[in-house]
């Protein structure tokens, strides 16, 4: 297993738990799990419907967001791919200013965005595209922490994208408050949050934890230019208690308890660095 910094190249040090690892110099988290995407079993641990409901809210109001800024960038629109567009709903969007596809690898997930008529191929990017596609957007939301391979993907996007193309990523940040907070919790033994926020013995865990800071040095690295960054918000009230009961692990006790803590907590946690960060670079 290679275990250089994919953005520094230093040596990985030993993590939190067995299947993690960080590095002392930027700061970069990886971890060692492995995904069971299109494993029929996989998708009995979660409740898909339970799942799009409690993500819904909080998700189409930051898709929103960020199509005002890529369509403030990209003012006469063009071609966008949604890379693992899941149940569609940032494809939908996007579809009202740009000619848009969207690219779902999940079996299941796949047939049930298509059911609704969307744009949407199965497979991997960049797979999954003809050989001559290219496009002015490319956008992963909640995606890229997930591809074990990063440099061959963003490798693939540079390559995918016309002369001036934005490359717009969405992803979870090491910086962020409840990560902070699932790091200190296993300083007292108690590992779960740490292990829910990395998605472990989830179909498709997180592989990768960057902030700001290192994701900007590695798309530097691979021939982008930041052009915009910023912080989205992780919860809203709505759909919070479905988001929360999900993964069907906990009590229903300490699942209400964890829902009046985070709502009671929720003014207060916005004004804190957010665990959801966008970044929208240039093709160079
Ligand atoms: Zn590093």
């Amino acid at each position: 297993m290679n275990n250089n910094c994919p953005v520094c190249n230093g040596i990985l040090a030993s993590g939190i738990q067995p299947w993690h690892f960080e590095c002392v110099t930027c700061c970069y988290e990886k971890a060692d799990l492995q995904p069971t995407i299109n494993d029929s079993s996989s998708h009995e641990l979660i409740n898909e419907t339970e799942r799009e409901t409690g993500l819904r809210e909080v998700r189409i109001s930051n898709f929103n967001k960020l199509l005002r800024i890529i369509s403030k960038l990209k003012p006469t629109g063009g071609t966008l791919v949604d890379v693992g567009c899941a149940h569609g709903w940032f494809v939908e969007a996007a579809m009202k200013k740009f000619d848009v596809l969207g690219v779902e690898p999940d079996e299941v997930v796949f047939k049930s965005t298509a059911a609704k008529g969307l744009p949407v191929r199965r497979g991997y990017f960049p797979d999954a595209l003809e050989a001559s596609e290219t496009f002015d957007v490319v956008v992963f939301n909640d995606v890229i922490e997930h591809i074990p391979s990063i440099d061959n993907v963003l490798t693939a996007c540079h390559a995918r994208l016309n002369e001036g193309g934005l490359l717009v990523l969405n992803l979870p940040s090491s910086d962020g408050i409840f990560y902070k907070l699932s790091r200190l919790f296993c300083r007292i033994g108690k590992f779960g949050f740490f292990e829910r926020l990395w998605q472990k013995d989830l179909p498709s865990p997180h592989v990768h934890y960057f902030n700001n800071k290192n994701l900007s040095d590695l798309l530097k690295k691979q021939n982008f230019a930041v052009i915009k960054s910023g912080m989205l918000p992780t919860l809203g009230l709505q759909g919070l208690y479905t988001r929360i009961s999900y993964t069907g692990k906990q009590g229903m006790i300490s699942r209400v308890f964890i829902y009046c803590a985070i709502a009671i907590s929720l003014p207060i946690l916005r004004l804190l660095p957010s665990d959801i960060i966008y970044i929208v670079a240039k093709k160079t």
